[in-house]
């Protein structure tokens, strides 16, 4: 039978987990596991510029030598794959139909949009009013030169509130959203809930980066008449100097950190203290680690590593 209760993590396969995916994976896991549900893994490999081949692969394997585990995922099925969205075309394309309704075409370029004077702040993509009339002022144009156009979803004109189940009520301005990008790309927010719909997810631990985002997918939601699975956002993990870990700038990788010969009970131990779940960052199992967890405990603060915590220097 398949459980009510069903979590999920989703990497991007653009390079090696760093420990702040790391933790947010290891909370997605816990948070299902703690109510006996089903963990779904599911690779976000729609950029195909920023996707690598052999990625996810890795990413797999760093998750296992954590000791997390799925019910579903690219490496072992599922009743609800595939579990590559590269290969889910299908159901991004269904739902595209389904909000045809509040689909414009955009033709604006970044270039374009930097015309205006002032870009409106708090939109997730910095798109509003301003933007949508420029667009349907260079239309006629733009269309006789053979400009590809984006598809855009139409946001509200009120902002959307959900309820985080960490981080408490929340509210942000959308705006207009890409759903199919200009060289045909799935865009991130259309093909997150597609997937999470279609898999049945009831629940999504992710960064609290994402909070905007959020709000755009409850905006899909909303139109679509359907309910939006439960939210916890986490706040992140930050370097030495308080700056967000990312791939980019070259945090250590899990990969990376496992060759340092640190043992994952100790980095385990860490991420509960860092977590709120342990007094003290001392080595524990996953099992261990399992019977400490409940969201009530977990930080609202994010967590600012020190200098050579872990005895890591990045
Ligand atoms: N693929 C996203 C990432 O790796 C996660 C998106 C999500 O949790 O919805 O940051």
């Amino acid at each position: 039978m398949i459980s009510p209760i069903r979590g999920r993590y989703a990497p991007s396969p653009t390079g090696g987990l760093h420990l702040g995916n790391a933790r947010t994976a290891l909370v997605a896991w816990l948070h299902t596991r703690s109510r006996g549900g089903s963990f779904v893994l599911r690779v976000e490999d729609l950029d195909s510029l920023r996707c690598k081949k052999g990625v996810f692969e890795i990413n797999l394997a760093e998750l296992r030598w954590l000791g997390l585990d799925w019910d579903e995922g690219p490496d072992r099925g599922g009743d609800f794959g595939p579990y590559l969205q590269s290969l889910r075309t299908e159901y991004y394309q269904a739902m595209l139909e389904k909000l045809q309704p509040w689909v414009s075409p955009c033709y604006l370029s970044r270039k374009d949009l930097q015309t205006l004077a002032s870009a409106p702040h708090g939109l997730i993509e910095g798109y509003g009013l301003a933007e949508r009339a420029l667009n349907e002022s260079l239309q006629t144009e733009k269309i006789a030169s053979g400009k590809q156009p984006s598809l855009r979803l139409r946001g509200p004109q009120t902002s959307v509130a959900f309820e985080d189940l960490l981080m408490g009520p929340q509210a942000f301005d959308v705006g207009d959203f890409v759903l199919l990008r200009a060289d045909g790309e799935w865009a991130y927010q259309l093909a997150v809930v597609a997937d999470d719909l279609a898999m049945q997810i009831s629940e999504v631990v992710r960064g609290d980066d994402l909070l905007p985002s959020t709000a755009a997918q409850v905006w899909l939601y909303q139109l679509l008449q359907r309910p939006a699975p439960q939210f916890l956002h986490l706040p992140l993990l930050l370097d030495a100097q308080g700056m967000r870990l990312s791939k980019r700038s070259g945090s250590l990788t899990l990969n990376e950190i496992q060759k340092t010969g640190l043992s994952s009970e100790r980095l385990l131990g860490f991420f509960a203290h860092s977590l709120g779940l342990l007094a003290q960052s001392e080595p524990l199992s996953l099992p261990e680690l399992l019977t400490l967890y409940s969201p009530e405990k977990l930080s609202r603060e994010p967590y600012q590593l020190r200098p050579g915590e872990l005895g890591l220097s990045a």
